[in-house]
């Protein structure tokens, strides 16, 4: 009987699963569920119960779990990727019928689903990788979704994507990205453009609290301030709520100062890095990012290094002849000018890495829809990204966000304050990777002569590797150590 049928399955009921499930059926759609371990089948069946008696039905077996759900079938899959996915993929299709849909929603390397679109389509089954953003909250309150690979499959659930995504005021965070592994390839870059963001604000939390000497109650004003403005997103937010936390742990002062200073990371920011490097895309605020966690995961090295050089005769405050003569209320005002255009070099890189890969896979994306997808439910949301997705509605061809109207004007603006941010910050000896490399960025990227003419004349003493010119075309070699 149809009617008793699920109007879609989802299977892996961890943290994502359970909550994207209970998601889904809150929207009306009756779901069937199933995991693995079926006791969290049962722990998803009370909360739905629990949260309000929602359509969610219980399966405890893959054939049964398939067979409950209306056909053309659509099953979300959440586990863990890699492997995981390839065996819960082997026992639930072995059920699965020709038109039915498989959809990836976990952080999964793109090629593992064009491999699995390619596998799985021998038995007319088709294929999404869907990036998913927002963690637990998003996954139950409305993510951002990027669902790439069939479009068929994506219009045979697109009534319920567009209800479970989070919503904005100009639409469903949730648009058909691309063929193949474009779906995952999307996530993954906005998972590394939330490097740079999380590293660009901890730089300015460090500038503002060791230049400034800013407390953690005046830092939570001041992310509070800034999150009325230009700067207004998810991470800025939720920052100024971390510094009004105190310590429960029986000590005083604030939790934030008691935190061990080494960085957790799962990959998608390394697999950032590396697509970039593939394409020969600059991305030096994400790779400083990256490189920032590694270090920070160097914490017995580092306590050595300070102390090894503290022997030799470097002075640990050397911020103190900054201090002294610093304006409180300016370098505020120019940490917010520094943060913002240093974000928006970081977002330029990401925007290129994306259009480069789109270019080299034919995936034809569009910015200006990502830009839109990610201004609500993911970690990265921001009102900074309604000016992306205009830039990119002015023009969608754009090289680069810095040479929007708009944003070169803004980032002109900003250029002092970023300027004085970064030299006083070298100058008191605190590390500013993320910002220094946006500003570096934009220094390369604006200059219309760059000294690559000086490495072109020793790649060519060295290697005969030869030279363009400016006055003439063709290809040159000179007997270099014989004109000297
Ligand atoms: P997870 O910890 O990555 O994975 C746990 C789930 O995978 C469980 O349901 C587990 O089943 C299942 N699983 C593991 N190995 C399996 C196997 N060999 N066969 C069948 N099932 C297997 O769960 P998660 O944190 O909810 O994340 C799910 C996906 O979403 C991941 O790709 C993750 O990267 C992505 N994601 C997570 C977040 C987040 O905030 N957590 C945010 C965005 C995206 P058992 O219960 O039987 O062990």
């Amino acid at each position: 009987d149809a009617s008793t049928l699920s109007r879609i399955g989802l299977a892996g009921l961890a943290v994502m699963g359970q909550n994207l499930a209970l998601n889904i059926a809150e929207k009306g759609f009756p779901i069937s569920v199933y995991n693995r371990t079926t006791s969290k089948v049962d722990e998803t069946v009370d909360r739905a119960k629990r949260e309000g008696s929602l359509p969610l039905t219980g399966q405890y077996n893959p054939r049964d779990f398939v067979l409950s759900i209306q056909r053309p079938r659509s099953v979300i899959i959440l586990v863990k990727a890699g492997s995981p996915v390839d065996q819960t993929i082997a026992s639930l299709s072995d059920h699965m019928e020709p038109g039915d849909t498989i959809i990836d929603g976990g952080n999964e390397w793109y090629e593992n689903t064009e491999r699995r679109i390619q596998q799985i389509s021998e038995k007319g089954i088709l294929y999404l990788g869907m990036g998913v953003s927002g963690g637990e909250e998003g996954a139950r309150n409305g993510p951002s979704l990027m669902p790439g690979g069939s479009y068929q499959a994506y219009t045979n659930i697109q009534d319920i994507l567009t209800k479970v995504a989070a919503q904005v005021e100009d639409g469903p965070c949730v648009t058909y990205i691309g063929e193949g592994g474009s779906g995952n390839f999307v996530k993954m870059v906005h998972n590394g453009i939330e490097y740079g963001d999380m590293q660009l604000i901890s730089e300015a939390y460090d500038v503002l609290k060791h230049v400034g000497g800013l407390s953690n109650s005046e830092l939570a004003d001041i992310f509070a301030e800034w999150n009325s403005g230009e700067l207004e997103s998810f991470l800025i937010e939720i920052t100024a709520d971390i510094f009004k936390v105190k310590d429960e742990g029986g000590g005083d002062g604030y939790l934030v100062d008691k935190i061990l200073d080494k960085t957790g990371m799962k990959g998608t920011g390394k697999w950032t890095v590396q697509q970039a490097a593939e394409l020969s895309v600059a991305a030096p605020t994400i790779a400083a990012s990256l490189d920032c966690r590694y270090l920070s995961g160097l914490k017995e090295e580092r306590e050595n290094a300070a102390a090894v050089l503290k022997e030799a005769g470097l002075n640990e405050d050397l911020g103190g002849f900054v201090r002294s003569g610093i304006d409180k209320k300016r370098l505020i005002d120019d940490v917010r000018q520094a943060l913002y255009a240093s974000k928006i070099c970081s977002y330029a890189q990401g925007m290129n890495l994306l259009r480069a890969k789109s270019d080299e896979k034919g995936w034809n994306l569009n910015f200006g829809e990502l830009a839109r997808i990610w201004k609500g439910g993911c970690i990265i949301r921001a009102v900074f990204l309604d000016r992306i997705k205009k830039a990119y509605q002015r023009n969608p061809n754009l090289a680069s966000l810095i040479v929007d109207p708009e944003f070169a004007k803004e980032m002109v603006q900003r250029q002092g304050a970023w300027r004085r941010v970064v030299g006083l910050a070298i100058s008191a000896g605190i590390s500013t990777p993320g910002m220094c490399a946006s500003l570096a960025y934009f220094d390369t990227y604006r200059r219309a002569r760059l000294p690559a003419n000086l490495v072109q004349a020793q790649r060519d003493l060295f290697g005969a590797h030869t030279y363009e010119r400016l006055d003439r075309p063709g290809a040159f070699h000179t007997e270099w150590t014989k004109l000297a």
